[in-house]
């Protein structure tokens, strides 16, 4: 009970008055699955896994999915069983698993893996009108780096530490979430935001549609090094015409969304979300643009933390594992 009022605290929203709506006549096992902005793929993970959780096993389950703060916060809250389940970047699954970035001297022991899902690319976006056409031109500038907690902040300090600039003083870094960061751009109260996200995505989509926006490469050697000395990272091309008035390929670099859990989550209940997720594959690909190119093979790669013992169950089933 206590977690469950921290987390209406956290999340601000009447979560319990909404699960009293959903509830099912028969008893049955709440799931909480944790996003990113409402605006990101995150948070259509979230709901489209409850979904289908939800409309195949309608007596077992009542899974409700919701927006989130990102990546580490989500693997934290995994960690403290705030989540049931999380969505997190294939970069900080690594880090948290070995102790490293965010998660320095503190190993995330309980993460598990389910699945991978989405390729995410790491965006740098920019209002036209602010003339920045490279990294280095984000010097003095207004630039949102990604909420405290967001997967896509870790990326952001990376590219500019890797173009020699330092958030703290040579940029104006700001922490908005994604849905704001949107706003603002449009609103020129930021010149640029870095976003990691699944393509097309709404926060993306928006301020493409309301000003003219470009999307900046981040494809120089220095980057291009960096990507090859991590197995977590791959070069990318966001096709041209992905977005309005951006009609150039942009070359770029990407990771994948997982999903993640603690060690303790019921091994019934996860082999039950893994099998109806892979059983009914067809019906997320079609959930959203960015789920079209999952296939079983895409989704047992990628992940660092451990299988989760029920997911194992059902890889070893088929005959994946
Ligand atoms: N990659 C982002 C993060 O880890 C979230 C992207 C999304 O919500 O789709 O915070």
């Amino acid at each position: 009970m206590f977690l469950r009022k921290t987390l209406v605290a956290i999340f601000g929203f009447g979560l319990i008055s909404s699960l009293a709506l959903v509830q099912p006549a028969r008893a049955s096992q709440d799931i909480l699955i944790g996003g990113g902005s409402v605006t990101g793929v995150y948070y259509q993970v979230a709901l489209h896994v409850c979904n289908l959780l939800n409309k195949y096993n309608s007596e077992s389950y009542n899974c409700v999915g919701r927006p989130a703060l990102g990546s580490v916060f989500n693997i934290r809250a995994v960690e403290r069983g705030l989540l049931d389940i999380g969505v997190a970047q294939s970069d900080r699954n690594f880090e948290a698993v070995n102790g490293l970035g965010e998660f320095s001297g503190k190993p995330q022991d309980n993460l598990r893996s389910l699945f991978s899902m989405h390729p995410e690319t790491i965006l740098l976006v920019a209002r036209k009108d602010s003339g920045i056409s490279n990294v280095s031109e984000l010097k003095g500038k207004f630039i949102n780096i990604g909420n405290p907690g967001s997967g896509q902040r870790g990326n952001a300090e990376d590219v500019l530490r890797l173009h020699g600039l330092n958030s703290d003083g040579d940029i104006k870094a700001e922490g908005l979430q994604q849905q704001e960061a949107s706003r603002a751009l449009v609103d020129k109260k930021i010149d640029a935001f870095f976003y990691t996200v699944g393509n097309p995505a709404a926060a993306i989509e928006e301020p493409a549609n309301s000003t003219e926006i470009s999307i900046i490469p981040l494809n120089s050697d220095v980057i291009q090094n960096f990507v090859n000395e991590r197995s977590y990272y791959v070069m990318t091309t966001i096709p041209a015409g992905t977005y309005t008035g951006v009609d150039n390929d942009v070359e770029t670099y990407a990771v994948t969304a997982t999903v993640v859990t603690n060690a303790g989550a019921s091994e019934d209940m996860i082999y039950d979300l893994v099998k109806t997720i892979f059983s009914n594959l067809e019906e997320l690909q079609k959930a959203h643009k960015a789920f079209r190119v999952l296939t079983p093979e895409s989704m047992l790669n990628g992940l660092t933390a451990p299988f989760h013992p029920g997911a194992l169950r059902y890889y070893k089933e088929q005959g994946w594992k």
